[in-house]
C-alpha cells in the first residue's frame, strides 16, 4: 500500500465508549472516515446497515474470507468481526485518516502487516464495575451477551501494553480531548513518510 492516509486503530472492552468518542472524532476531524467492519451481528435498534457496519450472514462472511476480503478478522464474543481489504485501499490512498474499531485480535493481525500506518489506542473504563454500569445502561444486550463482553473485557485488558496510548473514558469531554490530540497527531507520523527519500531531496535542494 502506498497512500499517504494513516490508520487510527480504537481497541478496548466493548461498552468504553468506543462508538460515541467515534462518532465525535469523525466530526471534529474533517480528513478522518470510519472503516466499516462486517460482522455477522445481529445489527441493534440504533444501527444502520452501511454505516455502523455491514451486516452480513456466517456463509456470506465465509465466502468473503476465502476469497481474501478480509485484512483481519476475528471472532468477538462468539460472532464474526471483518476489516475490508479494499476499502482501507482505498482510504489510505485517498490521505484519509482512517478509524478502525477493532478488537485485540484483529489489531495483533493488522500490526503485522501494516505498522508503519498505525496509532494505537486502548480505550478504557475505570474499572470493572463503571464497565459493567455501562453495558447494563446501554440496554442493548441481553443478561448473557453482558457476561460474555465482561468476561472477555477481563482477557482484553491484557494487551493494554501493545498499544501506543492510553485513554481511561471516566469524564467524556477529558476522553475525546486526549483523543482528539492523539487522532491529529497521528497523520503526522514519522514512519509514513519515505524519510530516505524525502533527506535526499531535502539535500539536493
Ligand atoms: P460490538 O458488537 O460491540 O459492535 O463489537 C464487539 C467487538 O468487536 C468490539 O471490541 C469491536 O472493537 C470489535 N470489532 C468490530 N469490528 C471489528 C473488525 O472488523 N475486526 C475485529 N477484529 N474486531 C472488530
Amino acid at each position: 500500500m502506498s497512500g499517504v492516509g494513516a490508520l487510527l486503530v480504537i481497541s478496548g472492552p466493548s461498552g468504553a465508549g468506543k462508538s460515541s468518542l467515534i462518532r465525535e472524532l469523525l466530526k471534529q476531524i474533517p480528513n478522518a472516515a470510519f472503516s466499516i467492519s462486517t460482522t455477522t451481528r445481529q445489527k441493534r435498534e440504533d444501527e444502520v446497515d452501511g454505516v455502523n457496519y455491514y451486516f452480513t450472514d456466517k456463509e456470506s462472511f465465509q465466502k468473503e474470507i476465502d476469497e481474501g476480503a478480509f485484512l483481519e478478522w476475528a471472532n468477538v464474543h462468539g460472532n464474526f468481526y471483518g476489516t475490508s481489504l479494499r476499502q482501507i485501499e482505498k482510504l489510505l490512498n485517498d490521505g484519509k485518516l482512517v478509524i478502525l474499531d477493532i478488537d485485540v485480535q484483529g489489531y495483533m493481525l493488522l500490526r503485522e502487516k501494516l505498522s508503519r500506518y498505525i496509532t494505537s489506542v486502548f480505550l478504557t473504563t475505570k474499572s470493572r464495575e463503571d464497565l459493567k454500569t455501562r453495558l447494563l445502561l446501554r440496554q442493548s444486550d441481553s443478561q448473557e451477551v453482558i457476561e460474555k463482553r465482561l468476561k472477555n473485557a477481563a482477557t482484553e485488558m491484557a494487551y493494554i501494553k501493545e498499544y501506543r496510548y492510553l485513554v481511561i473514558n471516566d469524564d467524556f469531554k477529558t476522553a475525546l480531548a486526549q483523543m482528539l490530540n492523539i487522532a491529529r497527531a497521528a497523520l503526522n507520523k514519522r514512519a509514513l513518510t519515505d524519510t530516505d527519500k524525502f533527506t535526499k531531496t531535502w539535500v539536493e535542494s
